[in-house]
């Protein structure tokens, strides 16, 4: 029987994008390397980590609950709070009553050199830097479940969109290697990932910083034997060239045809006073190259409802661009004033009452989109990856097809992580569709 008393153990709390869960993985495997363990279910831990976000204000606001709710629960714990919420806002985050330590998204990653301080003299500290000096990247792969991995490739962002606050939290744009980004596929590969999703926070800025080139990184990524499908989360729409598209239709073994890309308006005067660089016309460009190459491909695309500036006239531009775009589904982001940002300056200001009703629309439109696109799939085979049994009910197995539809089959679990070829058949809703494997 082994003692383990004297072994430390952490619990770890994100909130916010993928990047920050990819982080807090990179955080925590940083801790396992010195022998602090995650804390298992019902076990107290001596250390709380919080991630936090600032994408809007209620994400601030879930930051402060989530952190007063986990010092009430773990009273002598050492709370960190790092993140997007700890960087914009230190003194903020520090004055909460039970923080020991503030560490700004340059920082989260030498948490283990601020808790060795602590154990030294227990003086709470804040460490975070001027965005300006955020210079460092540093690398992160999370293991998502079996199946999926998501890979840090890029970090930061150079474009200033006049609503967002994201540029002040993470810093410039820099990017990871090629050669390092390679190894942690093939580490992900080992460890029996069959899927690894590419995040950052501008993802097709990557190499801008260091000389290196996207399409070049994946297509070393694509060689990586054993990852079975790449995604690449986000990415603007000027950055995604014929080039990678093409690639991704003709040249790639495994990138798949799914793309998420942000939009954020369909009316041009909005997307200028916005700062997007781009226009409604390179939008339509991009989307239709897609579906002439990939005509099966999926398209996610980001918009917000009720930005500064968004008028009622140019609020109908946008909604019927967005009627008229052939893509897959839209997520809808109700507009979030942020304190600091350029959008303040901009007149005209849009009432709850309409955003709400603006995202109503647009989260209308969406679904009839996602069903229409969905339909056209029925009675057809692809491909699936499994990724998970159903919670409740026994021999239902739900995965996604290469063109991201989300189904449900009745299946063995023994399908867990592997692809195979199923049928769609019908809705189970709007977000899911069922399969059948008895083809
Ligand atoms: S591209 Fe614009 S919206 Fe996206 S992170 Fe950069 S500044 Fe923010």
């Amino acid at each position: 029987m082994t003692d383990d008393t004297n072994i430390l153990r952490a619990s770890y709390h994100t909130l916010g994008c993928k990047l920050n869960f990819s982080e807090t993985s990179a955080i925590g495997m940083q801790l396992a390397r010195r022998g602090i363990i995650k804390a298992q279910g019902g076990e107290i831990p001596d250390i709380v980590v919080v991630n936090t976000c600032s994408v809007t204000e209620v994400a601030d606001k879930k930051g402060r609950s989530l952190i007063r709710r986990l010092r009430n629960r773990w009273p002598d714990a050492t709370l960190v709070v790092t993140g997007c919420y700890a960087q914009l806002k230190p003194q903020e985050v520090a004055a909460i009553e039970g923080v020991d330590i503030v560490l700004g998204n340059d920082e989260k990653l030498r948490i283990s050199d601020f808790l060795r301080q602590w154990e030294a003299d227990r003086r709470s500290r804040v460490a975070v830097h001027d965005y300006l000096d955020i210079r460092e990247f540093h690398g992160a792969c999370e293991r998502g479940d079996r199946t999926r991995y998501w890979l840090k490739v890029q970090d930061g962002c150079d474009y200033f969109c006049t609503y967002c606050t994201i540029p002040f939290a993470r810093g410039r744009s820099r990017s990871g290697r090629i050669a390092d980004l390679v190894a942690e596929a093939e580490n992900a590969a080992e460890a029996g990932g069959k899927e690894i999703v590419l995040t950052g926070v501008n993802v097709g800025c990557f190499g801008k910083d260091t000389g290196e080139d996207f399409l070049e990184l994946l297509k070393r990524l694509d060689a990586v034997e054993g990852i079975e499908r790449y995604r690449i989360s986000s990415i603007e729409p000027n950055l995604l060239t014929e080039e990678i598209v093409r690639w991704i239709a003709d040249g790639s073994r495994a990138f798949m045809p799914s793309f998420h890309i942000p939009l954020q308006s369909g009316s041009d005067e909005v997307l200028r006073l916005m700062n997007r660089r781009y226009r409604t016309d390179l939008f339509t460009d991009r989307v239709q190259m897609i579906r002439s190459l990939m005509p099966d491909a999926f398209i996610g695309v980001d918009i917000i409802a009720g930005a500064r500036g968004e008028t009622e006239g140019e609020w109908e531009k946008s909604f019927s661009y967005a009627e008229s775009l052939p893509v897959s589904r839209y997520h809808v982001f109700p507009y979030s004033e942020r304190p600091g940002t350029k959008a303040l300056g901009i007149d005209h200001n849009v009432s709850q009452e309409e955003k709400h009703r603006r995202v109503a629309m647009l989260t209308k439109l969406s679904d009839v989109k996602l069903r229409d696109f969905s339909r056209r799939f029925f009675g057809t085979v692809r491909p699936v990856l499994w990724e998970h049994p159903d919670a409740d009910e026994e021999g239902l197995m739900y995965g996604h097809t290469d063109n991201y539809l989300r189904v449900r089959a009745s299946a063995s679990a023994s399908l867990y992580n592997t692809i195979s070829s199923a049928r769609l058949e019908g809705f189970v809703d709007t977000e899911t569709l069922s399969a059948t494997t008895d083809i």
